[in-house]
């Protein structure tokens, strides 16, 4: 996957295409994968790198979602637990089963989530990956070592899954390539055009590497924009009234140590009443998470200082151990968009995570909310409206059963840190016995080896430094300090492989660097 060639297939193309998405996130990459798959000529525009909204910035969770049982969101929980199913049939090599234990500290609790949660794996139905089980105290202590004991009387395991986020959205960008269809980073859309009768029939984009501007002639336009979808909207329609509501959450990254076990913890309510994860995650755990209204959707958001403590404290009040900031490796965060609720008086937490997919007079399709675990039922909604409104050929969606690109059963995220990859996998490899150097790790710890940043190079779209270590290795989200540490090394190689000078280097670590005061705490 070449950005070069890419842009060349753009400039090549003199017919409209039938469906170009606005947006690289889960949304408009699950929507790019579903159209090229049902065999339309795609185009996907994405202003920043792909994934580097929302859609890095998860709880890396692939779930029905027990709190929207617990809201009886019924409908929704069934989707997800559908979707759950088969994104872990369609990307084993990035979504893996992950057992969560329900501490209970009252008498009480044990079979009011015993119950539910049997509820909750009746609902998945022939997908399930696991039954839920009651666990006596000193099962619950085996398990987690590192929970509170005071007055812990048992706890509940249950089955999700778990994924990495930025990764999935790289695969859903090869797969959609693979089916021919162009995906194409740092191109921000700046206009819609439209014909005579005012019907969108195409957009005009910006390429933010040469500064040069597109007319793209498009059969159906969609802003898969997620937070920014207003912005879009307004393109279209200037006066046109808001609906999104940013809402902020984020996450603490600590060391094994406070949960060093595979089982993650869930609790269904903390003292404000909302759901909060410790998961291990890439051999660290992840802590969160928020839900803060935002007034702006912003790219890179960043932690409140209230936020931080919140997880602290809360983590503290079911760990032995209270996780300080000094113990805080990496701290990120993201908006959900979220659609504004109708009446007033909501908050966020209560805003319903259905998606809404609408067109407007003009032709334009808007799609928001939803969660990356129903992503592709998001697409399939999304490109069977476009049929419509493109009048394209009607064809079913195939994306059921369809294998993410780099498929493989046997790889397996938890043990092998090159799973991600599926089976470039072994391309890797043999570029490391092509050549040995590349081989040599960068950081140990991260872990990051010279041969990933070449082939991110090479294969994967990597233009920033940032791309490399936030998206392509997480290493960024994992571990923020070890990243600016190593980020003059990756720099290099970059360099190197993209026939860059110095001052690409330089401008490259002081952009990078800025990134400090949203990572570190
Ligand atoms: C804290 C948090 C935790 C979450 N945890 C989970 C979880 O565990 N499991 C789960 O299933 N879901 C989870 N979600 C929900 C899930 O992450 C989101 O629903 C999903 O990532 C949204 O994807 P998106 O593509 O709609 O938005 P985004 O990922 O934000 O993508 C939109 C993209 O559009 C691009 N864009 C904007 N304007 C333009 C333009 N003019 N031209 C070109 N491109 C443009 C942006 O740069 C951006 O990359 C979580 C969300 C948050 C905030």
């Amino acid at each position: 996957m070449k950005r070069e060639k890419m842009l060349k297939r753009l400039k090549k193309r003199k017919e409209p295409w039938d469906i170009v998405v606005i947006g690289g996130g889960a949304t408009g990459l699950g929507i790019a994968v579903d159209a090229a798959s049902r065999g339309y000529a795609t185009l996907l525009l994405e202003q920043h790198d792909f994934a580097k909204g929302t859609s890095s910035r998860s709880t890396k969770l692939v779930h029905g979602g027990v709190r929207y049982l617990q809201q009886g969101d019924i409908s929704l929980v069934l989707e997800a637990l559908k979707e759950r199913g088969l994104m872990i049939q369609n990307a084993p090599h990035l979504v893996k089963n992950q057992a969560f234990i329900i501490p209970n500290y009252e008498w009480w609790d044990g079979p009011f989530y015993q119950v539910g949660l049997k509820v909750y794996d009746l609902m998945s139905g022939k997908l399930g990956i696991g039954s839920s089980k009651k666990l006596s105290k000193n099962e619950t202590i085996g398990h987690i070592p590192t929970i509170d004991q005071k007055g812990l009387k048992g706890g509940v395991v249950y089955y999700d899954g778990q994924f990495d986020d930025a990764r999935m959205a790289l695969s859903l960008a090869k797969t959609a390539r693979q089916f021919n269809g162009v995906v194409i980073n740092y191109m921000k859309v700046t206009g819609l055009l439209k014909n005579d009768e005012g019907i969108i029939n195409g957009l005009t984009a910006t390429n933010l590497e040469s500064g040069k501007s597109y007319d793209i002639e498009a059969k159906t336009v969609i802003n898969a924009t997620g937070v920014f979808a207003d912005a879009v909207k307004k393109m279209d329609e200037p006066d046109v009234k808001e609906m999104i509501q940013p809402s902020q959450g984020i996450h603490l990254v600590v060391g094994k140590e406070f949960l060093p076990d595979k089982y993650a913890i869930m609790v269904p309510h903390t003292k404000d009443g909302r759901v909060m994860f410790a998961v291990p995650w890439h051999d660290k755990v992840v802590l969160g998470t928020t839900d803060t209204m935002k007034e702006k959707p912003e790219l890179e958001p960043k932690a409140q200082e209230e936020e931080i403590d919140f997880i602290l404290e809360t983590a503290g009040q079911y760990l032995t151990k209270q996780p300080t900031r000094a113990d805080v490796l990496s701290v990120f965060s993201g908006l959900r968009p979220l659609a504004k609720p109708e009446g007033d008086g909501k908050s966020t937490k209560e805003i319903s995570r259905h998606h809404k997919v609408m067109i407007s007079q003009s032709g334009l399709i808007t799609i928001i909310g939803g969660k990356w675990t129903t992503y592709r039922k998001m697409a399939e909604d999304t490109v069977d409206n476009a049929i419509l409104i493109g009048a394209l050929p009607d064809r079913k969606c195939v994306t059921q059963t369809l294998p993410i690109y780099g498929y493989d059963k046997n790889l397996d995220i938890t043990t092998d840190h090159l799973a991600v990859y599926g089976t470039e996998k072994y391309q890797l490899l043999e570029l490391e016995e092509e050549e040995p150097e590349l081989a040599e790790f960068i950081s140990e710890s991260l872990p990051l080896r010279k041969s990933q940043v070449v082939w991110a190079v090479r294969h994967e779209m990597a233009r920033t430094v940032e791309d490399m270590l936030a998206r392509r290795v997480r290493g960024l989200f994992l571990d923020a300090q070890e990243s600016f540490r190593v980020a003059p090394e990756v720099a290099a190689i970059m360099a190197r492989e993209l026939e860059e000078g110095e001052a690409w280097v330089s401008n490259q670590l002081e952009a990078f660097n800025k990134l400090k005061s949203h990572y570190l705490i």
